[in-house]
């Protein structure tokens, strides 16, 4: 490990080998497809990328192909590429729309349905204090008040206690982004992709001093610079981050439509304070998959139930199993609140998996090169939205990792707040544990996170 040993609580365990089938994992790009550039594992390279979900695609590219580096880049990946939360979630938001232009971007508006009327009320009060700070922001949303039912049926959420239209959303397919992103590396003679290959343990190179050793299955491989695109996995290889990126599961279904199947305008966010008993709001959301005909297509992929989850899925690092409480809560509990023209009844799915995120303790990602680890840098711990900021902090990662100024044209500026320094961790560790206070859910509306 690197200088840091030992399990620590909370500590991530390697992706399981078996996870439970995503949806979004359906169409696997051949090419990719147990994909080894070369058939042994390199012995040396000036860079190792682990992971290859968004965080590790978009570094890749970053170096590769923004910055144009001469350099031997390594990438691995303990399963299929794009195999964790990346290849789990259905999707991104217009920050991607610029890195990616050659990618449809499907546009279209987002209903956050209150279930709730103080949470509503609070979600209006946040929106009038922002009308103040940032008014362009402001304008992207509509406030539709209780008082207006018939705009909420039109919504198709009659029964909810208001709701806030967020006028643009965008969404994609992140696996598929991913994988044009990768394959467009493949190519590239300096860039060498070895999947299937878990990286065991990080460790000071006994025989080239200052550079590290990365163990795997296959063989053992030395670089002066490490970049741990983990995510939620991160505290495997860098267990002094067990307590600062906690992994954390979560749960998604592909729901079958009544038939005839209805066309939804928007995707929606359901929320509610939390129920009697429990410790954590509703925080369930929702895409449709494009209807087909009157009777195929336009699967629900619904997400969320995770207050149901034991321990609100804080520290459950396997995505290799269900929660059937929460799967049943996804298949009976999606109308209501949407109207689907039909009777309330249990819906059936096609998919439902698993996905690991990565909480961090302060609720920032971290991203840096990692104090007293000279050479290891972290880009992780999105606290479940990493969709957003991923790709450009991961592009900021790669400008530090090529010792490139800050500031300049193309070049990402990362917020201070998710730089990595002693400061912070030390400032970070004075905060509740995520196990204690049971991550921001648990944080915001108090409560030990014991599930139910
Ligand atoms: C159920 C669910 C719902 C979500 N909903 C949203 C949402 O609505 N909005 C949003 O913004 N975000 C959401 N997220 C979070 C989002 O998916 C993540 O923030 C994002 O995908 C993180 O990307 P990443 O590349 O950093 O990590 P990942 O995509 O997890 O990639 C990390 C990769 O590293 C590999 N790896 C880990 N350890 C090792 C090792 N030791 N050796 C080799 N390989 C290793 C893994 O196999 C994995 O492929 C959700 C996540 C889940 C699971």
């Amino acid at each position: 490990m690197a200088s840091d040993t030992g399990p620590r609580t909370n500590q991530a365990g390697l992706p399981s080998a078996n996870p439970t089938s995503s949806y979004w994992l359906r169409e696997p790009n051949t090419l990719l497809l147990g994909h080894r550039s070369t058939p042994d594992l390199p012995e040396e390279a000036d860079i190792v990328i682990i992971g290859s979900g968004i965080t590790g695609a978009f570094a890749a590219r970053s170096l590769l192909q923004d910055y144009s580096c001469n350099k031997k880049v390594v990438m691995l990946e303990a399963r299929e590429a794009c195999g964790g939360a990346t290849g789990r979630v259905m999707e991104a938001t217009a920050s991607l729309s610029s890195m990616a232009p050659t990618q449809p971007i499907t546009l279209s508006g987002g209903v956050h349905a209150f279930m709730s009327t103080p949470l509503f009320q609070t979600a209006v009060a946040q929106i009038d204090s922002l009308t103040k700070t940032h008014p362009f922001l402001a304008s992207q949303l509509e406030v539709i008040l209780p008082t207006n039912p018939s705009k909420l049926a039109r919504l198709r959420a009659p029964n909810c206690h208001g709701a806030i239209i967020q006028k643009t959303a965008a969404s994609l397919w992140p696996y598929k982004l991913i994988a044009h992103i990768l394959t467009s590396l493949l190519p590239n003679p300096n860039f060498n992709l070895q999947t299937n290959t878990p990286v065991l343990s990080l460790s000071p190179s006994p025989s080239s001093p200052g550079k590290h050793q990365i163990l795997t299955p296959r063989g053992t491989l030395t670089t002066p610079k490490v970049l741990l695109a983990t995510n939620g996995y991160t505290s495997h290889l860098l267990p002094s981050f067990s307590d600062l990126i906690v992994p954390v599961r979560g749960q998604i279904s592909a729901i079958v439509p009544p038939s005839p199947v209805q066309t939804l305008t928007h995707s929606y966010l359901f929320a509610a304070d939390p129920e009697k008993g429990q410790h954590a709001p509703r925080d369930d959301y929702l895409v449709q998959r494009p209807v087909l005909t009157p009777d195929s297509g336009g699967e629900m992929i619904y997400g969320g139930g995770r207050r149901l989850a034991l321990r609100l899925g804080l520290g459950q690092y396997n995505d290799d199993e269900l929660e059937l409480k929460v799967a049943h809560y996804l298949r009976s509990n999606l109308s209501p609140p949407l109207d689907l023209g039909g009777k309330d009844e249990e819906l059936p799915a096609t998919y439902e998996w698993t996905g690991v995120m990565g909480y961090s303790r302060d609720s920032n990602a971290w991203v840096g090169e990692v104090p007293s680890h000279r050479g290891i840098w972290v880009c992780a711990g999105y606290t479940g939205h990493g969709m957003p900021s991923a790709a450009l902090s991961a592009r900021a990662v790669a400008a530090q990792m090529l010792g490139l100024p800050e500031s300049g044209q193309g070049h990402a500026r990362l917020p201070e707040e998710f730089k990595i320094t002693e400061e912070r961790i030390n400032r970070a560790r004075q905060g509740a544990k995520l196990e204690d206070c049971g991550g921001w859910e648990g944080a915001y509306f108090s409560g030990p996170a014991d599930g139910e």
